[in-house]
C-alpha cells in the first residue's frame, strides 16, 4: 500500500467553483485582460454580509457593520457594501476618498488606526467618525473642533502580558475621561471600542466585559456612551478538509525532522522551532487550520454568559444597556471572494532533481512574505494530454530574487504542468492580493476584475468598473434617541 500523496484541498465556494468549471472562461478573461490577474468575487462578498446580518439580527436589536477596507483594496466591494447600506471602516485618507466616491456618507464612514495631524484635521471637517487611538489623538480633536466631532475611544490591553501598539490602555483610560468630559461641546462621545487579532471568543468576551466596566465609569464623568465597537478578527475558513490538512502538516512537520520526503524549500521551518529531535510552536500559517466560520464564532460570541452580570448574554447586556454594538469584519466578508490566476512560464529542475514550476507572478501578490499559503492552487491546463503521473513541486515567482517563491511547501500535482496552464491560487481576497504587494523589478501589481453571474452568464470588468445590481439592503439599524442608559451594578 502506498501513502496518500499529501494535498491540501481548498474549500471554494460554489460561484467561484462554477466560474473556474466554466469552460474557457478564466482563460477568456487572461487573453482579454492579460496575466496574472486577481479576480474578485463581490456577490461572494454580499453573501457573506447576508450570513452576517442573519446571525446577528437574531441576536441583537441594534447594530452596525463597518466593512474594513484595508482587506482589500477592491472598489467593487466597496460599492457592493454602500450598496447594502452597511458603514466603512477607513484607515487612510485614501480609503475614505474610495468610500466617499463609492457613495458613503460621512455618517456611515469610521475611521481607525494611526492618524498624523492632517488626516485628524480633514476627519474634523468632514464629520466622520473617529476611532481615537491615542491621548494626542484626543486632546488635538479637542483643540481643533469646532462643531461637534463623534469620537469613539479605542482601548486595549484586557489580559495580562498582551501588548498591543493600537488603542488607549486601560490604566489611562481616566485621562480619556477627563478630557471626553472637559470638551463635551467639542466632542460627542459616542463610546469605546476595541479590535483583537486573535480568534479567541474568550479573549473577546473579556474584553467586551472591561468595556462595559467604562460604560460605568464613564456615567461618573457625565459621559453617556451608547456604541460598543468589537472590531474585526472574525476567523476564516481555506480548507476543505481539515483531516488532510492535519495528514499534511503532520508530514510536513516529520520533514523537517529528516523523515520522509523533502516538503520544504531551502531552510524554510514555517516558524517551526526544531530542537532536540522535535518541532515546536505555532506555525505562520496556523489560521488555515481554523474550522469555526465567522458567522458561528459571532452566536458564539453574543450567546456567551456575562458573570458580572448575572449571567446575562453579552447580546443581553448590550441590548439592556441600550447599546449599539458595532463590527469591523475585514476578512470574513471578503472570505472566499477573491483569487489570484497566474500563468506557466516555465517548468525546470535544479540540482537534486526538485522541479520548480516558475509563474509570471511574483509572492507579495498571493501572500504576506512572512506567511505560507497552505491551499493547493487549482490548475487549469491550456490543453490536454501530457504525462500524468503526480508531482512534487515548489511554485517559483518571477522575480530575479532568490526568495521569490510563492509556496515555500511542496504542493503535489496530479501532473507535470507546462508553459501556458493557468494557476489558481483560491481564497487570496483578505490581505493576500494587496497589503504587501511591491512593484519590484518595475513589475506592475497583477490588474483586478470583477467576475459576476448573472443568470447563467459570468461576466467580467475591470474591478474599478463594476457596478453591483444588489437590491438596496435594510437600512442600517440607526441608533435611536435614547431613554437614559442602565448599567446593572455587580452581579447579586
Ligand atoms: C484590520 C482591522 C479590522 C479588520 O480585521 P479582520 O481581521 O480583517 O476582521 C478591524 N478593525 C480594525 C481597527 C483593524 O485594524
Amino acid at each position: 500500500m502506498t501513502a496518500p500523496i499529501p494535498a491540501l484541498p481548498a474549500k471554494i465556494d460554489p460561484l467561484v467553483r462554477a466560474f473556474l468549471d466554466s469552460p474557457g472562461a478564466v482563460a477568456a478573461a487572461l487573453d482579454q485582460f492579460g496575466s496574472p490577474v486577481h479576480l474578485v468575487f463581490p456577490q461572494v462578498f454580499a453573501e457573506n454580509l447576508a450570513q452576517f446580518r442573519s446571525v446577528l439580527d437574531h441576536v441583537l436589536p441594534r447594530y452596525r457593520i463597518c466593512y474594513a477596507h484595508k482587506a482589500n483594496q477592491s472598489r467593487a466591494f466597496v460599492r457592493t457594501a454602500a450598496r447594502a447600506g452597511i458603514a466603512i471602516d477607513a484607515a487612510s485618507p485614501q480609503e475614505v476618498a474610495c468610500a466617499v466616491a463609492a457613495g458613503f456618507g460621512p455618517q456611515r464612514v469610521e475611521v481607525t488606526g494611526p492618524k498624523g495631524e492632517v488626516f485628524l484635521r480633514d476627519l474634523i471637517d468632514r464629520g466622520i467618525t473617529i476611532n481615537v487611538d491615542n491621548l494626542w489623538e484626543l486632546a488635538r480633536i479637542a483643540e481643533l473642533a469646532r462643531t461637534k466631532v463623534p469620537v469613539l475611544l479605542r482601548v486595549s490591553g484586557f489580559d495580562d502580558g498582551q501588548v498591543s501598539r493600537f488603542g488607549v490602555p486601560l490604566g489611562h483610560v481616566e485621562r480619556a475621561f477627563e478630557l471626553l468630559s472637559a470638551h463635551r461641546d467639542r466632542i460627542a462621545f459616542l463610546g469605546f471600542a476595541f479590535h483583537l487579532d486573535s480568534g479567541d471568543t474568550g479573549e473577546r468576551i473579556r474584553a467586551i466585559d472591561a468595556c462595559l466596566a467604562l460604560v460605568e465609569q464613564a456615567y461618573g464623568y457625565g459621559l453617556t456612551p451608547s456604541v460598543l465597537n468589537i472590531g474585526g478578527g472574525y476567523r476564516q475558513v481555506f480548507t476543505a478538509d481539515a483531516d488532510q490538512f492535519d495528514a499534511y502538516v503532520h508530514a510536513l512537520r516529520e520533514s523537517l525532522l529528516g523523515h520522509g520526503t523533502p516538503m520544504s524549500w531551502g531552510s524554510n521551518t514555517f516558524g517551526y522551532h526544531v530542537a532536540g529531535g522535535a518541532v515546536h510552536g505555532i506555525p505562520v500559517f496556523h489560521k488555515y487550520a481554523n474550522t469555526i466560520p465567522a458567522t458561528k464564532m459571532l452566536a458564539d460570541l453574543f450567546t456567551a454568559p456575562l458573570e458580572r452580570h448575572g449571567g446575562r448574554t453579552v447580546a443581553e447586556v448590550a441590548s439592556d444597556n441600550l447599546l449599539d454594538i458595532w463590527l469591523e469584519p475585514g476578512k470574513a466578508l471578503v472570505d472566499h471572494a477573491g483569487v489570484t490566476v497566474a500563468m506557466v512560464e516555465f517548468v525546470k529542475e535544479i540540482a537534486d532533481g526538485t522541479v520548480l514550476v516558475n509563474l509570471d507572478l511574483s509572492r507579495d501578490s498571493v501572500t504576506p512574505a512572512d506567511q505560507e499559503v497552505m491551499v493547493d492552487p487549482v490548475i487549469l491546463p491550456r490543453s490536454g494530454g501530457g504525462e500524468t503521473a503526480p508531482v512534487g513541486v515548489y511554485f517559483a515567482g518571477r522575480l530575479c530574487l532568490e526568495r521569490d517563491l510563492i509556496t515555500n511547501h511542496k504542493v503535489w500535482l496530479a501532473a507535470r504542468p507546462s508553459p501556458g496552464d493557468l494557476v489558481v491560487f483560491p481564497n487570496t481576497g483578505a490581505y493576500h492580493m494587496d497589503l504587501s504587494a511591491a512593484t519590484a523589478s518595475m513589475r506592475p501589481p497583477p490588474i483586478k476584475l470583477a467576475v459576476a453571474r448573472h443568470g447563467g452568464d459570468f461576466q467580467v470588468c475591470l474591478d474599478a468598473d463594476y457596478e453591483p445590481e444588489l437590491p438596496i439592503g435594510p437600512p442600517q439599524h440607526q441608533s435611536t434617541p435614547r431613554r437614559s442608559p442602565r448599567i446593572p451594578t455587580q452581579a447579586p
